[in-house]
């Protein structure tokens, strides 16, 4: 395993909230190390259609958005490293991260590690896992053009992920646990013409029970209804079924380490500046890693961008 050269300030995740935080940090001529994690870009490299990031009004994809950040923080001379962090040790001075390539220390750190998807915690979602159950239809949708599939959920991902497949798909079968989407009106505007063109079925107050199949894959998936008047239990046949119930933060190697609240980490946000600073100072956080309320693009590269004016701060602190 190599020892990297000590840094002054690493960066955990090349997310937006990871790339905005590394080019304030370059800057600010802290020559910052940016380590890429598994997921290099982070979640949107899994959409081909953003619309609301601030003066891209035609349609950007999430990897060309990704790239562009990449060379933006490049450009200012942010080192960019391909490895995953997987324990760190924060007690310590100067901080310590093992990863699975490298060793690093380092006086300030800035996570911005984001969030993956969560599954329903069926034992048939692990038998089918690429074999008919995924979740990014634009990373598989392809596979199953004028056929019939599910999507599950009832967020934005949900419906995004379910006009995103009525391009393509013979039909889709929209399955979600409550009786109304908590997602943007545009989209569920969107998803009205689709249900009404017949291309989108909605099933409501409903759950999977199992997903069914065989050594090809996925066949059918078991629904339960329960609307007030009955409940029942029907199986529908589907080749691919996409799930989009929401996303967990990425904290497993913080446990011990820093403060968190239902596993996201605790930062001390308030009215005075440093507010991305965790429970540790000079160890700070940012993007979806500490928000479950926004989860936007934006708001991740506002609060990266936060991360590196605070750690900055320390860092002038220490001299
Ligand atoms: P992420 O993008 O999750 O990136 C996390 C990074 O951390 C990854 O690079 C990962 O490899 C790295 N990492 C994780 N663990 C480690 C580790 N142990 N060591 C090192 N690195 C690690 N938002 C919008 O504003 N507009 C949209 O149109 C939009 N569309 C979306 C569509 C989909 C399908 C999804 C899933 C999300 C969408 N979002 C959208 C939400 C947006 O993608 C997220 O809010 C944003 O990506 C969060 O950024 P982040 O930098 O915090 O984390
Ligand atoms: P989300 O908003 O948390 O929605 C998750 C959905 O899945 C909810 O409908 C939830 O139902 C359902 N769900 C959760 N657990 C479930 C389970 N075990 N079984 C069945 N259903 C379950 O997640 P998201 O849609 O992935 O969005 C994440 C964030 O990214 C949001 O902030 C969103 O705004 C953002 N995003 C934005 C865009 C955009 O701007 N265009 C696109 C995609 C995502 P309940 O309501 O019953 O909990």
């Amino acid at each position: 395993m190599r020892t990297i050269e000590h840094r002054k300030v690493i960066i955990l995740g090349s997310g937006p909230a990871g790339y905005t935080a590394a080019i304030y940090s370059s800057r600010a001529n802290l020559k910052p190390l940016l380590i890429t994690g598994i997921n290099p870009g982070g979640q949107l490299m899994n959409t081909n259609e953003i619309e609301n990031w601030p003066a891209d009004m035609n349609q950007i994809s999430g990897k060309e958005l990704m790239n562009r950040m990449h060379k933006h923080a490049v450009k200012f001379n942010t080192e960019v490293i391909s490895d995953n962090i997987t324990c760190v040790n924060f007690k310590k001075k100067p901080f310590f991260l093992e990863g699975e390539n490298n060793q690093y220390t380092t006086d300030s750190v800035i996570i911005a590690t984001g969030a993956n998807p969560r599954y329903l915690g069926l034992e048939s979602e692990n038998t089918f896992k690429g074999k008919g159950v995924s979740t990014c239809a634009v990373c598989d949708g392809f596979f199953y053009k004028n056929q019939e599939v599910a999507v599950v959920g009832g967020g934005n991902t949900a419906i995004e992920e379910t006009l995103y497949l009525s391009n393509f798909v013979e039909k889709i079968y929209l399955i979600h646990r409550r009786n109304k989407f908590n997602a943007e009106k545009i989209l569920l505007d969107r998803l009205r013409k689709k249900i009404q063109s017949k291309k989108v079925v909605l099933y409501l107050n409903s759950t999977v029970k199992n997903i069914l199949g065989n050594s090809s894959g996925v066949t059918s998936v078991l629904i339960n209804q329960k609307n007030p008047e009955e409940e029942k239990l029907f199986q529908i046949n589907i080749s691919g079924i996409f799930i989009a119930i929401g996303y967990t933060p990425n904290t497993n190697i913080f446990v011990n380490q820093l403060e968190m609240t239902d596993n996201y980490i605790k930062v001390m946000r308030g009215m005075h500046g440093n507010y991305t600073q965790t429970s540790i100072p000079g160890i700070f956080a940012a993007g979806d890693v500490i928000d479950h309320v926004y989860r936007q693009a934006i708001t991740s590269s506002a609060s990266g961008c936060m991360a590196a004016l605070d750690s900055e701060r320390y860092l002038n602190s220490l001299i």
